[in-house]
């Protein structure tokens, strides 16, 4: 380890502007932040000025922020290895950061500055920050939790990595067309990201293929070498990520793959010219796109490789900055805690023993403690189909050694189940690392749990389903092993941000420290009864409505009243998430209001917004319908003075930060025991939105917190669903007792949503007649009734207020600051470290 050199003091020199250069710089004064633009544009960017755009300015202020950050972040990182702090690694094949600028000077304290900065340039700051192309780098929930959970980590003052994959494209882009969704592909990188700093020389080489070979060491020891077919390279992006009102600034290190070499010159020099250019192009394309969510693995190795590429590169730098800190190798779980965010990075576990046994040289034992000392594992799904397997020869192929070491993982742990059920051989059977059922497989999720000391669930409910299901022989095992970490979400870029005017109000009533201390919340719970607040909450929420009523009118022409209800669901589309169930209301109200047109219901705007992934056949009618019931009751006069529906193309979360605090109820309808815990929920509810859900997910402890009072509840218990499911579910019973229901879904299937052409929604209605996979129809009559509640308690503007308050006033638990602080106490064990400028 080399010693830091010694810091030399430069005098800053002074610039005709008077400031200094330092100033322009780290200023967080309007006539810095007004030098650094002026600067960037000129220095960085360099267009004259008849040619300088909108996006210029954006890239400019970016880069002035980045500046102020670098300062924090450098800090942050020299203080973390002075002081010598356990380090969290969050592993994600996920991160939805967002768009960066607005959170960032939000973090930072200074957009007020910004602001009157670009006005002193003619600048709108509010135009600048619709510029940034957000970085889609995750399908939706799980990628967005990882980057809630940086934002507290930093917050928190934790000593924190997020380490990641830096997707080329994202996920796509969604357009409709005709109704249907049309993917077109995610460009984040045309016009540069000024957020991110390239470290080519960090740089880590990750091998693929090809056999292994047995040696004996100079030792005499037997050992293991590994002869790959190919060596890829990655690259470190590095994307600082600011604390909120702290110095600390923490690190999102995403890799980037590169062709070891150009060309490979033997080839060259052979003739094989093609052969190496295509070389190339296979190792770039490792980290070319992000795969969609919800389709059939099969196939697909290069996700694999993916998943590889990233968890390799991310162990061998943790070793590597461990060697630069003098630090042992055998202290690596006392410096790391590594947290599997699902399966998608749990090839570490096999990674990390493969680097300590075959290139540290380490005995089996000891590297095994170190490993299940490092890791954690939080599951986030129940669903058969979404746990991760991977077939044996596939698997084989490309990572041939690690496939040898997975088979001694599981001969000692497989002899450890044996001491512990003797006797018990389904036991083994079920518990094996390797699945024999079918084709042989790897089983991602058991890996995950044998090589963690921590195994978590996301939402108390899922926590148990997970002890009693698919990790139920490994909690008989290790029952210690296994806790709960009900999800949270950031207040600072779901509350602060997305919301200013109750920012503003909450500013007012409770002053500026709750965006760290959510629990201050409850303050607000003696306001509900003041009139005089009640008519400025409704005032802001009404604003919020319009300003997204503005936004869907300018993408999809359809104009929406912002003094009516507005009912919305903004999701992934899934069949369990059972978007479908939301239109069988729609289409049931439309029928109702068509036979009779005196009938006294609260004006409702139906929004919708989600992607479904390209491969899901079900999902995209789904989104299909949602279009035509759109489109056939928004032309009918007869009743939309009373009702309209709007799907919002390509939710994100620079839309999602529009959408959530222009809710007044929040659709959470998903199945019980399917959704894991559901984040959307909890930005509702921090944005005063009453629920409508079933006993889900997170929507059990949201009840818990907000009041059953206060909460529409409805719906199949999970035992209740488990129950129907054992003795034989048939949704035509459910039909043929309800005639509404019955006459809702001939309506579908006629045509009538779909210009007369009865084909289009067959499928759907035919799968929830014949199937229904997610009883869909057993909950739509308790379902239909609970709506009926929502629609008489809007009436009553007062108290819809009263809930509306006391769903933020109680949201507290939902932060993200009390999720990671459960983990960096109860997992992690890593402390806070305050940085100091
Ligand atoms: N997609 C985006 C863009 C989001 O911001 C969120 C937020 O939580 C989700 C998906 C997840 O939504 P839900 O938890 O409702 O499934």
């Amino acid at each position: 380890s080399k010693p830091p050199p010694k810091q030399i003091k430069i005098a800053p020199p002074v610039t005709t502007t008077g400031l200094t250069d330092v100033d322009v710089r780290s200023g967080m004064q309007v006539a810095a932040l007004k030098q650094a633009v002026t600067d960037h544009l000129r220095y960085s960017i360099g267009h004259p000025p008849v040619a300088t755009t909108l996006h210029d300015y954006y890239y400019a202020l970016a880069l002035a922020v980045r500046d102020r950050m670098q300062h924090r972040w450098l800090n942050t990182l020299q203080t973390n290895f002075d002081l010598k702090r356990k380090i969290v690694c969050y592993l994600s094949a996920e991160f939805l950061m967002g768009p960066h600028l607005g959170n960032n000077l939000l973090n930072l304290g200074i957009e007020q500055e910004a602001r009157a900065a670009l006005a002193e340039l003619g600048q709108d700051l509010d135009i600048v920050l619709e510029c940034e192309e957000e970085p889609g780098l995750g399908n939706g929930g799980l990628g967005r939790l990882a980057a809630c959970y940086l934002d507290s980590l930093a917050t928190l003052q934790r000593p924190a990595v997020g380490y990641g994959i830096r997707y080329e494209f994202g996920i796509f882009d969604q357009e409709i067309h005709d109704g249907w969704q049309a993917e077109i592909t995610d460009k984040w990188l045309r016009y540069g990201n000024p957020w991110e700093i390239a470290k080519p020389e960090v740089a880590h080489y990750v091998n693929w293929g090809g056999h292994t070979e047995y040696y004996r060491d100079e030792a005499g020891n037997d050992r293991v070498r590994w002869m790959p077919y190919r060596v890829v390279k990655g690259t470190a992006y590095d994307t600082p990520t600011q604390g909120y009102g702290v110095n600390n600034c923490n690190t999102l290190r995403l890799w980037s793959a590169e062709a070891v070499e150009s060309f490979d010159f033997q080839a060259f020099n052979t003739g094989d010219y093609y052969q190496a250019v295509e070389d190339k192009i296979i190792s770039e394309t490792v980290t070319k796109v992000l795969y969609p969510n919800d389709e059939p693995q099969i196939g697909k190795h290069l996700r694999l490789g993916q998943q590889y590429f990233f968890v390799s590169c991310s162990l061998q730098n943790m070793l590597h900055i461990l060697s630069l800190s003098g630090v042992p190798v055998e202290n690596f779980a006392e410096r790391y805690a590594v947290q599997l965010n699902d399966t998608h990075p749990s090839i570490g576990v096999v990674e990390l023993m493969r680097l300590l046994v075959d290139e540290r040289r380490l005995d089996w034992d000891k590297a095994w403690a170190i490993t299940v000392q490092t890791f954690g594992y939080t599951n986030h799904t129940l669903l058969p189909e979404a746990l991760e397997t991977w077939p044996l020869p596939m698997f084989q192929a490309l990572l041939p050694r690690h496939l040898e070491i997975i088979y001694e993982i599981n001969r000692r742990f497989l002899d450890e189940v044996r001491a512990r059920f003797s006797g018990d051989e389904a036991r083994v059977a079920r518990m094996s690392l390797i699945g024999e059922e079918g084709e042989k497989c790897v089983r991602m999720a058991h890996l995950a749990a044998v090589g963690s000391h921590a195994i978590n669930g996301v939402a108390a409910l899922h926590s148990d389903l997970l002890k009693a299901s698919v990790l139920k022989d490994f909690y008989e095992m290790w029952p210690e092993r296994f806790s709960n970490k009900t999800n949270g979400v950031t207040p600072r870029r779901f509350l602060a941000l997305a919301n200013p005017g109750l920012r503003a109000l909450l500013n007012e009533a409770l002053g500026e420290q709750w965006p760290v201390n959510m629990e201050q919340l409850h303050q607000l719970e003696a306001k509900a009864d003041d009139a005089a607040f009640r008519r400025k909450w409704r005032a802001i929420k009404e604003a919020n409505k319009k300003r997204l009523a503005d936004y869907i009118l300018a993408h999809t022409d359809i104009e929406l009243d912002p003094t009516w209800l507005f009912d919305i669901q903004v999701k992934r589309i899934h069949e369990y998430k059972r978007q479908h169930l939301n239109v069988l209301h729609i289409v049931t109200l439309y029928r109702r209001l068509k036979e009779n047109p005196g009938l006294n219901i609260s004006p409702r705007a139906f929004i919708f917004g989600g992607k479904a992934a390209p491969g899901y056949f079900m999902a995209k009618r789904i989104i299909k319908l949602i279009n035509g019931v759109a489109e056939t009751i928004n032309a009918d006069p007869d009743v939309n003075t009373r009702m309209k529906v709007a799907f919002v193309p390509n939710f994100n979360v620079q839309n999602a930060q529009l959408i959530y605090p222009a809710a007044d109820l929040s659709e959470q309808i998903s199945t019980a025991g399917k959704e894991a815990s559901g984040t959307g929920n909890m930005k509702f509810m921090l944005n005063g939105a009453l629920t409508i859900g079933t006993l889900d997910g997170a929507n059990v402890e949201i009840r818990e917190e907000v009041g059953a009072e206060n909460f529409f509840l409805f719906g199949l218990t999970t035992e209740e669903v488990e129950h129907i499911k054992r003795e034989g579910y048939h949704p035509t019973d459910c039909i043929a007792s309800n005639s509404e229901l019955r006459t809702v879904l001939e309506l579908i299937n006629s045509g009538y949503f779909s210009r007369g052409d009865a084909e289009v929604f067959r499928s759907v209605v035919n799968n929830l007649t014949y199937s229904d996979p997610f009883l869909v129809l057993a909950d739509y009559a308790a379902y239909v009734a609970c709506q009926e509640r929502v629609s008489a308690a809007w009436q009553d503007k007062e108290n819809w207020t009263r809930m509306s308050i006391l769903n933020t006033a109680r949201s507290g638990k939902f932060s993200s600051d009390r999720a990671i602080r459960e983990y960096c106490d109860e997992i992690w064990n890593v402390q806070p470290a305050t940085v100091k400028l």
